[in-house]
């Protein structure tokens, strides 16, 4: 036992969680049994635990020289670590002399069948908490100078708001596009909804000031190459050779249209049949005067939702990589519906029917698009999955669910396949970066709640549809917020990590190397002139992996000690009686 254990006095507070907690976990009985421990010299139960009154508690328990480690034991420590911590800077005590303990994800939400089970889960946990803080150095956190630069990655709609926003906050940006245009999917429109707006004036306008603030540099054709390392001092070497030292990233990589597989409604087989991205596209060219088709007037249009998305394993054809796209792409119902309006405003005898599994027009003023076009006389036929539309010769052939799957047989001079969307091609990229993509393949945020726009990894944000399908106004809206996130990042001079990563202790080091091909995080690791192990701080993850083969245990991960673990391993192991 260490000298700073001797004098060690541990608070141990256990959470009710309003009842998430207590009505399964006997939260009195856990602070009673924690309350015999030895060195634990406060031991609480209480409702709300990071409630004002909560935190309140633990700061007096302080101030007054009873305690000076803490234990809190409530939900999972991504939620409330941090805001215990800084009570403890308010108390004036280091941050990192706490241990949050979740016995609310890790015991009662899933031990809801046995309370006796769950309360000595939970003393458990609690127990082995206050063995790893009773180890707990004074750490520090880590401070790493910051480059007033973000790189954007992306110049599509979200890159370009980022841009400004970022620009707007005193920031230098770089703004990185891999085609030789900025504005991403924007140019493909000719009007936007919710409102109806002339796509090109907005993109002009983005581009304009884009263009007139000195603070943007634009890259066009380019693509990151090479990738090193952290937040704040981030080194990109670009295609075109030029390299960015940036303090931030903002990915803004957008999304890609997806196609429909060979055969598919007869897709590639049968040129009345396309997509909605092509039919747009011709509108565009052509925005006046009746629909052709192959020289020909189009009288009728059929449109298919769900094309390319929800779909079913078994049912549908795979996506590249073997999976399929289960999940919804959000954004096609309203732009459809957008589409049929704008068909009808030139065209209003044009016989337009709407073929669908669900609508789903979420956004602000969505759903006044979706009732002008039944004002508009579309006619909607719902169809399930199992019972697909057919298209014949010159119609298309759908179960209607809302009368009861009686077939109905629609004319069809042209078939239009609402197709759905999936990230761009950035698998290489994200490798690179080693980001978090989740099952859909879109870019990962770390919390959807709390960390809407933040990347688990420090340092990179997300903005627009590389993160999930979104609209415009929800796409300059996460742009926004990323740039006010990294705003706050690099608005001082330093930024500040936690001091969770690998230390040596230089005398117990062989220089045997045996640690480095361990290490993921180029130059977190490497042999100095003394053919010793040193870490570099800012650069470590603290994942241990060097921990693991130091044979001589000369490397060690701070706050996360091989002795805290054994300490805590011991102490769940133990007997416990409530
Ligand atoms: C058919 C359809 C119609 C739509 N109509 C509307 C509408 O009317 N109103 C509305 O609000 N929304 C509409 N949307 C949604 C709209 O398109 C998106 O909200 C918007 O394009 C998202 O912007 P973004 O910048 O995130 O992505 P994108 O527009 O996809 O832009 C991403 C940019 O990143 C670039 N890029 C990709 N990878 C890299 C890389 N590795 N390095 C550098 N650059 C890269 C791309 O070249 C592109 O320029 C529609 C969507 C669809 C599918």
């Amino acid at each position: 036992m260490s000298g700073a254990m001797d004098e060690a006095k541990v608070g141990v507070y256990v959470c009710h969680c309003g009842g998430n907690i207590s009505d399964v976990v006997d939260v009195k009985a856990v602070a009673a049994e924690l309350g015999k421990h030895p060195q634990v010299a406060i031991s609480k139960e209480f409702a709300f635990m990071c409630s004002d009154a909560g935190q309140k508690l633990v700061i007096e328990d302080i101030k007054s020289g009873k305690i000076n480690r803490v234990v809190v034991a409530a939900c999972s420590p991504a939620l409330h670590e941090l805001t215990f911590r800084k009570a403890l800077q308010r108390a004036d005590l280091n941050p990192y002399l706490y241990e949050h303990v979740n016995i609310r994800e890790q015991v009662s939400w899933v031990h809801k069948g046995d309370h006796d089970a769950a309360t000595r889960k939970a003393t458990s946990l609690t127990r082995a908490g206050v063995e790893k803080i009773l180890r707990q150095d004074r750490l520090e956190s880590i401070h790493v100078g910051a480059a007033k630069r973000v790189l954007i990655v992306g110049g599509g709609p979200a890159g370009l708001k980022a841009a400004l926003d970022s620009a707007a906050r005193g920031l230098k940006v770089t703004l990185v596009e891999k085609s030789g245009r900025l504005g991403g999917h924007l140019h493909e429109f000719d009007t936007v909804y919710p409102g109806g707006q002339s796509a090109s004036e907005l993109l002009g306008k983005l581009l304009s000031a884009v263009s007139a603030n000195p603070a943007i540099t634009v890259v066009l054709g380019a693509e990151v190459k090479t990738w090193d390392g952290f937040v704040g001092n981030f080194k990109a070497v670009l295609s075109t050779g030029d390299a960015v030292n940036a303090g931030a990233v903002i990915m803004a990589t957008g999304y890609r249209h997806t196609a429909p597989s060979a055969g598919e409604y007869r897709f590639g087989k049968d040129d009345r049949v396309i997509t909605l991205p092509a039919l747009i596209e011709q509108m565009k060219a052509a925005p006046r005067g009746p629909l052709t088709r192959g020289g020909r007037a189009v009288r009728s249009v059929a449109f298919i939702h769900c094309v390319g998305s929800r779909q079913i394993e078994g049912v549908h054809a795979p996506q590249e990589d073997g999976k399929v796209n289960d999940y919804c792409s959000r954004v096609c119902c309203t732009a459809a519906l957008h589409t049929i309006n704008a068909l009808k405003e030139r065209q209003s005898d044009l016989a337009i029917y709407d073929l669908y599994r669900d609508i789903r027009t979420y956004g602000r003023g969505h759903e006044a698009i979706y009732e002008q076009a039944s004002k508009n006389g579309v006619l909607f036929f719902r169809f399930t999955e199992e019972a697909q539309p057919e298209i014949r010769e010159s119609s298309v052939v759908v179960k209607d669910v809302l009368t009861w799957n009686q077939e109905v047989e629609l004319p069809a001079d042209l078939v239009v396949l609402v197709t759905g969307v999936k990230p761009g091609e950035v698998a290489e990229l994200t490798a690179m970066m080693k980001l978090p993509t989740g099952s859909d393949r879109f870019l990962q945020e770390a919390h959807p709640k709390l960390r809407p726009v933040e990347v688990a990894n420090n340092g990179f944000f997300l903005a627009g549809a590389c993160q999930a399908p979104m609209d415009l106004v929800e796409s300059a809206a996460a742009a926004g917020a990323a740039a006010s996130k990294v705003a706050a990042v690099l608005s001082k001079d330093f930024i500040t990590l936690d001091p969770y990563v690998a230390r040596v202790d230089a005398e117990k080091c062989t220089g045997c190397e045996a640690c480095l091909p361990e290490c993921a995080y180029t130059g977190a690791l490497f042999m100095n002139g003394s053919k010793k192990a040193e870490v570099n701080a800012a650069l470590c993850k603290g994942c241990g992996a060097c921990v693991a083969v130091c044979e001589p245990r000369a490397l060690d991960l701070a706050g996360w000690s091989l002795d805290q673990m054994e300490a805590m391993v011991d102490a769940m192991a133990s007997e416990v009686a409530p």
